[in-house]
């Protein structure tokens, strides 16, 4: 696929797998990254601008030089708790910087985009697995804020002509196969790469963040993909797109719940080690049960996910980590 396309956020997790993705199917990728929380090391194809999204001069040099065929958004703050906190961090980066993104586009008449968004748009769920057309009222700010541009969005199109796919990804977790490419945060707040740390000793123990939810074991349950998974799916809406296809959103999720034991427990077989809980209150915002249906962008656009179980995630994620430590 000979394709220009703009990766903003490519220097963080998703975006980084995306980018490699991308770039071994033959496109011409540039990433824009003003690097708040995505790494450097991690964009090693393509060429790498260091910017803000929300810098319109920016916006039309780079508009200008390339004739892109698409952007990718994945430059977002994503930390649930954190949101709570913050809330005008994320209204900012997440909502005022797209916008900015958009008008830059709107100006340059590049009409193809592709946004991640997040199951946190549905909130505390009515019915499981939860469909696209489940009703949306997030339970904390950051699910507000990407409620907001999927809304945005369809306003872009009807307006403008601006057609996109949002896709809700509910728990990204793993990393490629080379181990050169994973999840780095800093701080790390993600389920999976912390109890894997649990599991290395580097730190003493794993917070379970409430054990009172109406689950079997008491724990949240997520429902885990593997960052792989999530990056074809984006191959697969880029090519529906640049073929003519009509706005679309779609879930991305194995279809399958895990609750945060259940998480551990799997991790202490991978990793073959004792991993140390501490039952903590719940975070706020945290909704009790995420499970995706996916059955939609299997059906329409052919999405088969190649990661059918959660040990082959963690499996990635820990070797990663691994990998990692051996740099260090
Ligand atoms: N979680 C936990 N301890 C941690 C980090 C996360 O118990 O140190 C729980 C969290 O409350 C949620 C699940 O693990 O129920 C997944 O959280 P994560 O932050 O990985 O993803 P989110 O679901 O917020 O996108």
């Amino acid at each position: 696929m000979n394709k220009k396309i703009l990766v903003v956020g490519g220097a963080g997790y998703i975006g980084a797998h995306m980018v490699r993705q991308l770039a071994i199917a033959g496109c011409d990728v540039v990433v824009l990254d003003s690097l708040p929380t995505g790494s450097r090391k991690l964009v090693q194809v393509g060429e790498f601008i260091q910017g803000s999204l929300g810098d319109p001069s920016l916006l039309d040099r780079l508009f200008a030089e390339h004739a892109f065929d698409a952007v990718m958004h994945f430059a977002a703050f994503s930390q649930v708790g954190e949101s709570m906190h913050q809330p005008l961090a994320y209204y900012r980066n997440n909502l005022a910087e797209t916008v900015a993104l958009l008008d830059g586009m709107v100006r340059h008449d590049v009409k193809r985009f592709i946004f991640s968004s997040t199951a946190a748009v549905y909130g505390e769920p009515v019915a499981t697995p939860i469909t696209e057309d489940h009703s949306c009222a997030p339970t904390n700010p950051y699910g507000n804020t990407k409620l907001a541009v999927e809304r945005m969005l369809a306003d872009c199109d009807e307006a403008y002509g601006l057609k996109y796919t949002a896709l809700r990804y509910f728990n990204a977790a793993g990393a490629d196969e080379s181990a050169e490419i994973g999840e780095l945060h800093d701080p790390e707040t993600h389920l999976i790469p912390i109890v894997l740390k649990a599991a290395d000793g580097l730190i003493d123990h794993i917070q379970v963040f409430g054990t009172d939810y109406p689950t079997p074991d008491g724990t949240c349950i997520r429902d885990y993909v593997h960052v792989n998974d999530l990056a074809q799916a984006h191959m697969l809406a880029l090519d529906a797109l640049l073929e003519g296809g009509e706005s679309s959103i779609y879930n991305l999720g194995s279809s399958n719940g895990y609750s945060v034991r259940e998480v551990i427990a799997k991790a202490e077989r991978v990793t073959g080690k004792k991993i140390p809980v501490v039952e903590a209150p719940r975070r706020p915002g945290d909704p009790a049960i995420l499970v995706a249906s996916s059955e939609k962008i299997q059906r329409e656009l052919g999405w088969a996910p190649a990661y059918d179980n959660l040990e082959k995630i963690i499996q990635t994620a820990w070797n990663w980590h691994l990998k990692q430590k051996m740099n260090e």
